[in-house]
Protein backbone atom coordinates (compact mmCIF):
# COMPACT_ATOMS: atom_id res chain seq x y z
CA UNK A 1 0.00 0.00 0.00
CA UNK A 2 3.05 2.48 0.88
CA UNK A 3 4.93 1.65 -2.13
CA UNK A 4 1.78 2.55 -4.15
CA UNK A 5 1.47 6.09 -2.55
CA UNK A 6 4.86 6.26 -3.01
CA UNK A 7 4.73 5.77 -6.53
CA UNK A 8 1.56 7.82 -7.12
CA UNK A 9 3.76 11.04 -5.13
CA UNK A 10 6.60 10.79 -7.05
CA UNK A 11 4.31 11.00 -10.17
CA UNK A 12 2.39 14.08 -9.02
CA UNK A 13 5.27 16.08 -7.65
CA UNK A 14 6.39 17.18 -10.76
CA UNK A 15 3.17 17.58 -12.45
CA UNK A 16 2.10 19.58 -9.31
CA UNK A 17 4.94 21.54 -8.96
CA UNK A 18 5.13 22.61 -12.66
CA UNK A 19 0.95 23.64 -12.13
CA UNK A 20 1.74 25.70 -9.71
CA UNK A 21 3.98 27.77 -11.29
CA UNK A 22 1.88 30.88 -12.41
CA UNK A 23 1.30 34.80 -12.82
CA UNK A 24 -0.74 37.01 -11.58
CA UNK A 25 -1.68 40.50 -12.28
CA UNK A 26 -0.73 43.13 -8.82
CA UNK A 27 -0.78 47.44 -8.34
CA UNK A 28 2.98 48.12 -7.90
CA UNK A 29 4.78 51.17 -8.05
CA UNK A 30 7.04 51.67 -11.33
CA UNK A 31 7.79 54.79 -13.23
CA UNK A 32 6.18 55.98 -16.38
CA UNK A 33 7.73 57.03 -19.31
CA UNK A 34 8.21 60.47 -18.04
CA UNK A 35 10.22 59.12 -15.01
CA UNK A 36 7.29 59.59 -12.69
CA UNK A 37 6.12 57.40 -10.07
CA UNK A 38 3.06 55.54 -10.90
CA UNK A 39 1.14 52.68 -9.48
CA UNK A 40 0.60 50.74 -12.44
CA UNK A 41 -0.73 46.79 -12.96
CA UNK A 42 2.42 44.69 -13.44
CA UNK A 43 2.53 40.61 -13.99
CA UNK A 44 4.14 39.16 -10.80
CA UNK A 45 5.97 35.79 -12.90
CA UNK A 46 7.34 32.33 -11.23
CA UNK A 47 4.78 32.37 -8.53
CA UNK A 48 4.31 29.09 -6.75
CA UNK A 49 1.56 29.58 -4.72
CA UNK A 50 -1.50 30.48 -5.99
CA UNK A 51 -2.99 32.80 -2.97
CA UNK A 52 0.20 34.66 -1.45
CA UNK A 53 3.95 35.99 -2.63
CA UNK A 54 5.23 32.95 -2.43
CA UNK A 55 7.75 32.23 -5.69
CA UNK A 56 10.45 30.24 -6.93
CA UNK A 57 12.82 32.99 -6.13
CA UNK A 58 11.40 34.99 -3.62
CA UNK A 59 9.22 34.69 -0.36
CA UNK A 60 7.41 38.16 0.42
CA UNK A 61 6.85 37.79 4.48
CA UNK A 62 5.36 40.35 6.92
CA UNK A 63 7.56 40.74 10.23
CA UNK A 64 9.18 37.83 11.79
CA UNK A 65 6.22 35.03 9.90
CA UNK A 66 7.74 32.21 8.11
CA UNK A 67 4.42 32.37 5.99
CA UNK A 68 4.56 33.95 2.85
CA UNK A 69 2.08 37.55 2.75
CA UNK A 70 -1.58 36.32 1.70
CA UNK A 71 -3.32 38.02 -1.57
CA UNK A 72 -5.93 38.97 0.83
CA UNK A 73 -4.19 41.36 2.56
CA UNK A 74 -4.60 45.24 3.25
CA UNK A 75 -4.18 47.02 -0.27
CA UNK A 76 -1.53 49.12 1.32
CA UNK A 77 0.36 45.89 2.37
CA UNK A 78 -0.49 44.23 -1.37
CA UNK A 79 1.01 47.34 -3.17
CA UNK A 80 4.57 47.12 -0.97
CA UNK A 81 4.81 42.93 -1.67
CA UNK A 82 3.48 43.37 -5.12
CA UNK A 83 6.31 46.19 -5.56
CA UNK A 84 9.28 44.48 -3.89
CA UNK A 85 8.41 41.18 -5.62
CA UNK A 86 8.29 42.70 -9.39
CA UNK A 87 11.69 44.56 -8.72
CA UNK A 88 13.43 42.01 -7.03
CA UNK A 89 12.41 39.41 -9.87
CA UNK A 90 13.45 42.34 -12.79
CA UNK A 91 17.11 42.90 -10.33
CA UNK A 92 17.62 39.26 -10.53
CA UNK A 93 16.86 38.59 -14.14
CA UNK A 94 19.66 41.60 -14.76
CA UNK A 95 22.42 39.78 -12.64
CA UNK A 96 21.54 36.45 -13.94
CA UNK A 97 20.83 37.37 -17.69
CA UNK A 98 23.02 40.83 -18.10
CA UNK A 99 25.81 40.26 -16.16
CA UNK A 100 26.09 36.37 -16.50
CA UNK A 101 26.27 35.45 -12.76
CA UNK A 102 25.99 32.02 -12.18
CA UNK A 103 26.09 32.69 -8.64
CA UNK A 104 22.68 34.67 -8.45
CA UNK A 105 21.39 32.13 -10.36
CA UNK A 106 22.10 29.74 -8.26
CA UNK A 107 20.78 31.14 -4.99
CA UNK A 108 18.02 29.90 -3.32
CA UNK A 109 14.55 31.31 -2.51
CA UNK A 110 15.15 34.02 -0.75
CA UNK A 111 12.88 35.23 2.59
CA UNK A 112 12.45 39.26 1.88
CA UNK A 113 10.98 40.87 5.38
CA UNK A 114 8.14 43.67 5.06
CA UNK A 115 7.05 46.31 8.00
CA UNK A 116 10.24 44.33 10.21
CA UNK A 117 11.55 46.88 13.08
CA UNK A 118 14.13 44.74 14.78
CA UNK A 119 17.59 44.95 14.80
CA UNK A 120 19.93 42.46 13.37
CA UNK A 121 21.54 40.27 15.34
CA UNK A 122 24.48 37.74 14.46
CA UNK A 123 23.49 34.87 16.77
CA UNK A 124 19.92 35.58 17.31
CA UNK A 125 18.40 36.38 13.67
CA UNK A 126 16.39 39.22 15.18
CA UNK A 127 17.15 41.28 17.68
CA UNK A 128 15.00 41.86 21.37
CA UNK A 129 11.76 43.21 20.14
CA UNK A 130 12.25 46.79 22.05
CA UNK A 131 15.96 47.41 21.34
CA UNK A 132 16.18 50.48 18.73
CA UNK A 133 13.62 49.48 16.63
CA UNK A 134 14.03 51.17 13.03
CA UNK A 135 12.23 52.90 10.51
CA UNK A 136 12.52 54.71 6.66
CA UNK A 137 15.25 52.60 5.76
CA UNK A 138 16.25 48.68 4.78
CA UNK A 139 19.18 46.18 5.03
CA UNK A 140 20.59 43.40 3.72
CA UNK A 141 21.27 40.50 6.01
CA UNK A 142 24.10 37.51 5.85
CA UNK A 143 23.25 34.24 6.29
CA UNK A 144 22.80 32.91 9.48
CA UNK A 145 23.92 29.12 11.09
CA UNK A 146 20.99 29.80 14.08
CA UNK A 147 21.01 27.94 17.30
CA UNK A 148 18.97 24.78 17.63
CA UNK A 149 18.98 25.16 21.24
CA UNK A 150 17.43 28.45 21.56
CA UNK A 151 15.28 27.19 19.06
CA UNK A 152 16.50 29.74 16.24
CA UNK A 153 16.81 28.34 13.17
CA UNK A 154 19.35 28.80 10.68
CA UNK A 155 18.18 31.25 8.53
CA UNK A 156 19.83 32.34 4.60
CA UNK A 157 20.42 35.71 3.39
CA UNK A 158 17.06 38.27 3.51
CA UNK A 159 16.19 41.70 2.51
CA UNK A 160 14.56 43.53 5.27
CA UNK A 161 12.33 46.60 4.44
CA UNK A 162 11.48 48.55 7.75
CA UNK A 163 8.21 50.19 8.14
CA UNK A 164 8.13 53.98 7.62
CA UNK A 165 7.36 56.40 10.25
CA UNK A 166 6.72 60.15 9.23
CA UNK A 167 8.52 63.10 10.78
CA UNK A 168 6.71 66.40 9.66
CA UNK A 169 9.71 68.84 9.11
CA UNK A 170 7.97 71.45 11.05
CA UNK A 171 8.78 69.39 13.77
CA UNK A 172 11.63 69.10 13.43
CA UNK A 173 14.49 71.30 14.40
CA UNK A 174 16.12 72.12 11.55
CA UNK A 175 19.66 73.65 12.71
CA UNK A 176 21.45 76.15 10.19
CA UNK A 177 18.95 75.33 7.37
CA UNK A 178 15.33 76.68 8.38
CA UNK A 179 12.15 75.20 7.31
CA UNK A 180 12.90 73.45 4.31
CA UNK A 181 10.94 71.42 2.15
CA UNK A 182 13.44 67.98 2.23
CA UNK A 183 14.75 68.91 -1.37
CA UNK A 184 15.67 72.29 0.17
CA UNK A 185 17.47 69.87 2.92
CA UNK A 186 19.40 68.27 0.31
CA UNK A 187 20.50 71.16 -1.62
CA UNK A 188 21.90 72.14 1.38
CA UNK A 189 23.67 68.99 2.07
CA UNK A 190 25.14 69.48 -1.12
CA UNK A 191 26.81 72.91 -0.49
CA UNK A 192 27.90 71.54 2.74
CA UNK A 193 29.45 68.42 1.88
CA UNK A 194 32.50 68.00 2.70
CA UNK A 195 33.58 64.84 3.61
CA UNK A 196 30.13 63.01 5.64
CA UNK A 197 27.36 60.88 4.35
CA UNK A 198 23.93 62.02 4.33
CA UNK A 199 23.57 59.91 7.30
CA UNK A 200 25.50 61.93 9.10
CA UNK A 201 24.74 65.28 7.92
CA UNK A 202 20.93 64.70 8.63
CA UNK A 203 22.13 63.35 12.11
CA UNK A 204 23.98 66.51 13.30
CA UNK A 205 21.84 68.94 11.51
CA UNK A 206 18.28 67.49 12.78
CA UNK A 207 16.89 67.52 16.12
CA UNK A 208 13.70 65.77 16.50
CA UNK A 209 11.59 67.53 19.01
CA UNK A 210 8.90 65.81 21.14
CA UNK A 211 5.49 67.98 21.12
CA UNK A 212 6.32 69.61 24.17
CA UNK A 213 9.59 70.77 22.40
CA UNK A 214 11.80 68.56 24.37
CA UNK A 215 14.16 66.18 22.56
CA UNK A 216 12.59 63.00 21.47
CA UNK A 217 13.97 59.92 23.59
CA UNK A 218 13.35 57.72 20.09
CA UNK A 219 17.29 57.98 19.08
CA UNK A 220 17.16 59.89 16.09
CA UNK A 221 19.48 57.70 13.97
CA UNK A 222 16.71 54.87 13.72
CA UNK A 223 14.29 57.42 12.52
CA UNK A 224 16.57 59.27 9.80
CA UNK A 225 18.49 56.48 8.58
CA UNK A 226 19.87 56.46 5.13
CA UNK A 227 21.32 53.47 2.92
CA UNK A 228 23.01 54.27 0.08
CA UNK A 229 24.30 58.02 -1.29
CA UNK A 230 22.04 60.92 -1.41
CA UNK A 231 21.30 60.41 -5.02
CA UNK A 232 19.18 57.58 -4.66
CA UNK A 233 17.59 58.56 -1.22
CA UNK A 234 17.00 61.36 -3.62
CA UNK A 235 15.66 59.37 -6.60
CA UNK A 236 13.28 57.65 -3.70
CA UNK A 237 12.13 60.55 -2.28
CA UNK A 238 9.79 61.51 -5.07
CA UNK A 239 8.25 58.28 -5.16
CA UNK A 240 5.76 59.76 -2.05
CA UNK A 241 4.22 61.63 -4.48
CA UNK A 242 1.20 59.05 -5.63
CA UNK A 243 0.50 58.05 -2.31
CA UNK A 244 0.53 60.93 0.14
CA UNK A 245 0.68 63.19 -2.63
CA UNK A 246 1.13 67.41 -1.90
CA UNK A 247 2.00 67.07 1.82
CA UNK A 248 5.05 64.66 0.98
CA UNK A 249 7.31 67.51 0.80
CA UNK A 250 7.20 68.17 4.18
CA UNK A 251 7.12 65.06 5.59
CA UNK A 252 10.75 62.85 5.85
CA UNK A 253 9.79 59.44 5.41
CA UNK A 254 11.33 56.36 3.55
CA UNK A 255 8.54 53.73 2.61
CA UNK A 256 11.48 51.54 1.11
CA UNK A 257 9.57 48.63 0.14
CA UNK A 258 8.07 51.47 -2.45
CA UNK A 259 11.51 52.73 -4.05
CA UNK A 260 12.63 51.01 -6.62
CA UNK A 261 15.91 52.60 -6.15
CA UNK A 262 16.44 51.17 -2.97
CA UNK A 263 15.18 47.88 -3.69
CA UNK A 264 17.92 47.24 -6.74
CA UNK A 265 20.60 48.65 -4.69
CA UNK A 266 19.48 46.08 -1.76
CA UNK A 267 19.80 43.22 -4.66
CA UNK A 268 22.85 44.32 -5.63
CA UNK A 269 24.22 43.71 -2.48
CA UNK A 270 22.98 40.34 -2.65
CA UNK A 271 24.55 39.50 -5.92
CA UNK A 272 28.01 40.91 -4.97
CA UNK A 273 28.00 39.50 -1.93
CA UNK A 274 30.08 36.29 -3.31
CA UNK A 275 33.06 38.70 -3.04
CA UNK A 276 31.80 41.28 -1.08
CA UNK A 277 30.75 39.67 2.09
CA UNK A 278 27.67 41.39 4.52
CA UNK A 279 29.45 42.06 7.12
CA UNK A 280 29.74 46.09 7.51
CA UNK A 281 28.72 49.04 5.39
CA UNK A 282 31.52 50.04 3.79
CA UNK A 283 32.47 53.24 1.14
CA UNK A 284 33.59 50.21 -1.95
CA UNK A 285 30.40 47.48 -0.55
CA UNK A 286 27.75 51.15 -0.48
CA UNK A 287 29.39 52.22 -3.83
CA UNK A 288 28.97 49.21 -5.90
CA UNK A 289 25.34 48.71 -4.72
CA UNK A 290 24.76 52.44 -5.52
CA UNK A 291 26.08 51.63 -9.10
CA UNK A 292 24.44 48.94 -10.06
CA UNK A 293 21.20 50.66 -8.35
CA UNK A 294 21.82 53.36 -10.89
CA UNK A 295 22.33 50.82 -13.82
CA UNK A 296 19.22 48.62 -13.27
CA UNK A 297 16.88 51.67 -12.59
CA UNK A 298 17.84 52.99 -16.08
CA UNK A 299 16.95 56.16 -15.24
CA UNK A 300 18.08 59.28 -17.69
CA UNK A 301 16.97 61.64 -14.69
CA UNK A 302 19.23 59.83 -11.94
CA UNK A 303 22.14 59.65 -14.69
CA UNK A 304 21.39 63.40 -15.35
CA UNK A 305 21.41 64.02 -11.19
CA UNK A 306 24.31 61.92 -10.34
CA UNK A 307 26.40 63.55 -13.47
CA UNK A 308 25.49 67.01 -12.19
CA UNK A 309 25.44 66.49 -8.34
CA UNK A 310 27.79 63.69 -7.71
CA UNK A 311 30.65 64.89 -5.15
CA UNK A 312 33.29 63.32 -7.44
CA UNK A 313 33.09 65.48 -10.36
CA UNK A 314 29.74 66.63 -10.45
CA UNK A 315 29.39 69.72 -12.79
CA UNK A 316 27.14 71.54 -10.05
CA UNK A 317 28.58 70.26 -7.43
CA UNK A 318 29.45 73.15 -5.52
CA UNK A 319 32.58 71.71 -3.86
CA UNK A 320 34.22 69.15 -5.84
CA UNK A 321 35.26 66.49 -3.94
CA UNK A 322 38.90 65.26 -4.06
CA UNK A 323 40.06 62.50 -2.17
CA UNK A 324 40.39 62.52 1.27
CA UNK A 325 42.28 59.89 3.60
CA UNK A 326 39.46 60.42 6.15
CA UNK A 327 36.81 58.57 3.31
CA UNK A 328 38.61 55.09 3.92
CA UNK A 329 36.98 54.86 7.39
CA UNK A 330 33.05 53.97 7.29
CA UNK A 331 32.64 56.95 9.96
CA UNK A 332 33.30 59.53 6.82
CA UNK A 333 32.34 57.51 4.25
CA UNK A 334 31.04 59.22 1.63
CA UNK A 335 29.40 57.25 -0.90
CA UNK A 336 28.68 59.18 -2.91
CA UNK A 337 32.22 59.54 -3.83
CA UNK A 338 32.67 56.12 -4.64
CA UNK A 339 29.58 56.21 -6.62
CA UNK A 340 30.34 59.18 -8.64
CA UNK A 341 34.01 57.35 -9.29
CA UNK A 342 32.54 54.07 -10.86
CA UNK A 343 30.13 56.36 -12.67
CA UNK A 344 32.79 58.56 -14.47
CA UNK A 345 34.89 55.49 -15.21
CA UNK A 346 31.83 54.02 -16.70
CA UNK A 347 31.35 56.60 -19.02
CA UNK A 348 35.06 56.67 -20.00
CA UNK A 349 34.83 52.57 -20.85
CA UNK A 350 31.76 53.08 -22.99
CA UNK A 351 27.96 52.22 -21.68
CA UNK A 352 28.22 48.68 -22.95
CA UNK A 353 31.00 47.39 -21.45
CA UNK A 354 30.77 49.95 -18.38
CA UNK A 355 28.60 47.60 -16.21
CA UNK A 356 30.27 44.10 -16.92
CA UNK A 357 33.45 45.93 -16.06
CA UNK A 358 32.40 46.55 -12.78
CA UNK A 359 30.57 43.45 -12.29
CA UNK A 360 34.09 42.14 -13.11
CA UNK A 361 35.51 44.53 -10.59
CA UNK A 362 34.08 42.71 -7.57
CA UNK A 363 36.49 39.85 -7.90
CA UNK A 364 39.39 42.23 -7.17
CA UNK A 365 37.64 43.94 -4.07
CA UNK A 366 36.36 42.96 -0.54
CA UNK A 367 34.27 44.75 1.83
CA UNK A 368 37.10 46.23 3.59
CA UNK A 369 39.34 47.52 0.24
CA UNK A 370 40.24 50.84 0.31
CA UNK A 371 39.97 53.66 -1.84
CA UNK A 372 42.85 54.57 -2.78
CA UNK A 373 44.96 51.23 -3.03
CA UNK A 374 42.88 48.06 -3.73
CA UNK A 375 39.35 49.64 -5.65
CA UNK A 376 42.04 51.85 -7.69
CA UNK A 377 44.30 48.80 -8.35
CA UNK A 378 41.05 46.80 -8.93
CA UNK A 379 40.08 48.52 -11.61
CA UNK A 380 43.67 48.75 -13.63
CA UNK A 381 44.09 45.26 -13.16
CA UNK A 382 40.12 44.58 -14.20
CA UNK A 383 41.34 46.90 -17.09
CA UNK A 384 44.71 44.56 -18.28
CA UNK A 385 42.26 41.37 -18.56
CA UNK A 386 38.81 43.18 -19.86
CA UNK A 387 39.67 46.57 -21.84
CA UNK A 388 39.52 46.66 -25.17
CA UNK A 389 42.45 49.07 -25.78
CA UNK A 390 44.45 48.44 -22.04
CA UNK A 391 46.71 50.64 -22.22
CA UNK A 392 45.07 53.70 -23.54
CA UNK A 393 42.40 52.93 -21.27
CA UNK A 394 44.14 52.31 -18.07
CA UNK A 395 45.85 55.93 -18.84
CA UNK A 396 42.35 57.79 -19.43
CA UNK A 397 41.01 56.36 -15.66
CA UNK A 398 43.99 57.25 -13.82
CA UNK A 399 43.96 60.84 -15.72
CA UNK A 400 40.26 61.21 -14.46
CA UNK A 401 41.34 59.71 -11.31
CA UNK A 402 44.63 62.07 -10.63
CA UNK A 403 42.46 64.89 -11.42
CA UNK A 404 40.02 64.30 -7.82
CA UNK A 405 43.48 63.95 -6.13
CA UNK A 406 43.83 59.87 -6.32
ZN1 LIG B 1 23.60 49.38 1.26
Amino acid sequence: MKTIYLILILILIPTLAHSLVSERSFPALVRNDQERPVIEDVILRDLESHDSFDGSYFKIVLGKSDGAIVFHSSKELLLKAATVYHHLTLARRYFVEKMNSSYVKSLPKMVVRLELKNQFSELGHFANDNLNPQFNNALTIPEGKGLISKGIKPWGTEIWFRPTKKIHLRELNVQNIGQQEFTGILAVFRRQIQMQSLQRFLASSVIALTQEGAPSPFALDNLIRTMGSSLIIEAGYQFFDPITRVLSRKWYQLDTALIPEIIYHEFAHVALSDYLVLSHSTPIIEGMADFFAGEMAMSPKLAMNIKKYNTYNGKNAQRKQDYMLQFESTDYANTDFVFGLLWELKNILGEKKGAPFMFSLRKKLTTNSSIRNQLIEGVLQTCEEECDEPFVNKLQMLKALNLRGI
